[in-house]
């Protein structure tokens, strides 16, 4: 077998393996795992991404399917809307004081699979993460991943092919493992393309 598909089958059970976990959690407090992620979303994101649109492209899902989980988390009183006030139909949704006790509950949910990864080597763990954070950069550009808020899709990168990265916000060289994959302070560059990451 070739050792791309083996390294798909490695990341296929690992997705099961998280989806799992999220599973078990979110039949303890009775919510589903797309309600959870919804809200550890809403909960570390700024309010101008915390919208139905938003969030279908960010867990490539329907707008159906994120309406009809937001209805049932504001029903359950862990999330609330904020209207616009030129709009009464558009709203942006924040946490409510009952969501962060949810998520102070919720956010020890992947601990078996981080516990696990604290006992490879820091360089393992470095070579592990770039090679994520690039895959998901490439499968951003053509489209299988919706949205992302990496460094090499924000406009405040500078790279090249010695594989030095910089924050021309921060005004810092990144290391490899700097790369952010969900910056807060990160701001869309239309045009990406042309990054080349080695
Ligand atoms: S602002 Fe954030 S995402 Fe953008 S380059 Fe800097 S660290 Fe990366």
């Amino acid at each position: 077998m070739k050792l791309e598909r083996k390294i798909l089958n490695g990341l296929e059970r690992l997705s099961e393996a998280l989806k799992a976990l999220l599973w078990e959690q979110a039949k303890e407090f009775g919510i589903s795992p797309i309600q959870i992620q919804i809200v550890l979303f809403v909960s570390s994101h700024r309010i101008d991404l915390c919208n139905v649109s938003y969030l279908a492209r960010e867990f490539n899902v329907t707008k159906a399917t994120i309406s009809d989980a937001v209805r049932v988390l504001v029903k359950k009183g862990y999330l609330e809307k904020d209207y616009a006030p030129t709009d009464k139909r558009r709203y942006n949704l924040v946490i409510s004081s009952s969501g962060e006790e949810l998520i102070n509950q919720l956010s020890e949910y992947a601990s078996p699979i981080s516990e696990e990864l604290s006992v490879f080597s820091e360089l393992e763990l470095s070579n592990v993460f770039d090679l994520i954070s690039k895959l998901i950069y490439q499968l951003n550009q053509r489209d299988v991943i919706q949205v992302q808020r990496t460094c090499y899709n924000c406009i405040y990168y500078s790279g090249n092919k010695k594989n030095r990265h910089y924050c021309n916000l921060l005004n810092s060289r990144l290391k490899k493992t700097d790369i952010r994959l969900d910056c807060k302070e990160f701001e869309q560059d239309v045009d990406t393309t042309g990054i080349v990451i080695q």
